[in-house]
């Protein structure tokens, strides 16, 4: 009897301890899959960025410049085409979800750039607007000092762009590398952004030409990029070799008006693009193209 009691207690005994050695090796695997992250090798990739969510568009605005860089509910405008396409591009926000404005840069005060400002600034909030020093413009400025009003009113930043400024727009870093203030040409004082998505660079001109090119080369400022969006609605004064042989863009984005009156783009422009690598993308051809980064990998997608 008293074996028979002395059996059942250990087997009860080995059936606790296997018990606990079942729980510990649990306990330790679980533990280990924890630390797994802590010693994974793999190789580090940019965090996959969503189409849906973040992207930069170039939008069709006509014979102008007017874009978009979005992620989430975080938006930046940098140029907003001419007046008589404000409310056109007011609309095109809305539609894309558009709520507010975190930072609206204006490359220059030419209203084929900054035309859409009033209607924008009435129908948005603006919390940043970033403008080019306008006390050398050689053009009116009525525009871009009602604007400055009616943003300072409802309580945003309004400020004269430098070198290096930096604006995080949710996942899309926005930087101005450059302003050369000092050049007489109105398109020439553009101011120069750099805007980076998933690890992809997207460069913006303005209506910047050969002379600010030449300012760029010489500072030493790294304007590599994947996407271009070609200076000067691919003007022949703009994209001159040397530069796009530093530049080495994937994508050249030329932003016009089909039929315009300036015959943007101009033959020697496109010509210098295509020699230098760019697969050329044109509003007027393919209406807003819009890119965003799947996987590390640069897409994007166009709609008239
Ligand atoms: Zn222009």
């Amino acid at each position: 009897m008293s074996r028979s009691k002395s059996d059942k207690q250990t087997l009860l005994m080995m059936l606790l301890v296997a018990i606990i050695v079942v729980l510990l090796i649990i306990i330790l695997a679980l533990a280990l899959k924890k630390q797994k992250p802590k010693t994974d090798n793999s190789p580090k990739v940019q965090p996959t960025v969503l189409a849906e969510n973040d992207y930069i568009a170039f939008l069709d605005v006509g014979q102008g410049d007017g874009a978009l860089l979005k992620s989430g509910d975080t938006s930046a405008v940098i140029d907003n085409g001419r007046p008589e396409g404000a409310a056109a591009f007011c609309e095109k926000l809305k539609n894309l979800g558009v709520s507010n404005i975190k930072t609206m840069l204006l490359t220059h005060n030419h209203d084929d750039h900054m035309g859409g400002s009033e209607a924008v600034s009435n129908a948005f909030d603006i919390n940043n607007l970033i403008l080019p020093d306008l006390s050398k413009s050689g053009s009116p400025t009525r525009i871009l000092g009602t604007v400055s009003n009616t943003v300072s009113s409802a309580g945003g930043n309004v400020q004269t762009a430098k070198s290096g400024m930096f604006y995080d727009i949710g996942n899309i870093k926005m930087t101005v590398l450059c302003c050369y203030y000092q050049n007489s040409d109105e398109n020439e004082r553009s101011i120069i952004t750099l805007a980076e998505l998933g690890g992809k660079r997207f460069l913006f001109t303005g209506d910047a030409g050969k002379q600010a090119e030449s300012q760029m080369i010489n500072d030493g400022i790294d304007f590599d990029c994947d996407v271009l969006k070609a200076g000067h609605h691919g003007s022949r004064g703009a994209s001159s070799a040397q530069f796009l042989a530093l530049c080495t863009p994937e994508y050249a984005v030329i932003s016009c008006g089909a039929g315009n009156q300036y015959k943007h783009p101009h033959e020697e422009a496109l010509s210098r693009l295509i020699n230098a690598g760019a697969e050329i993308l044109r509003t007027d051809q393919s209406g807003d193209i819009t890119f965003y980064v799947l996987e590390s990998i640069l897409k994007y997608k166009t709609q008239k």
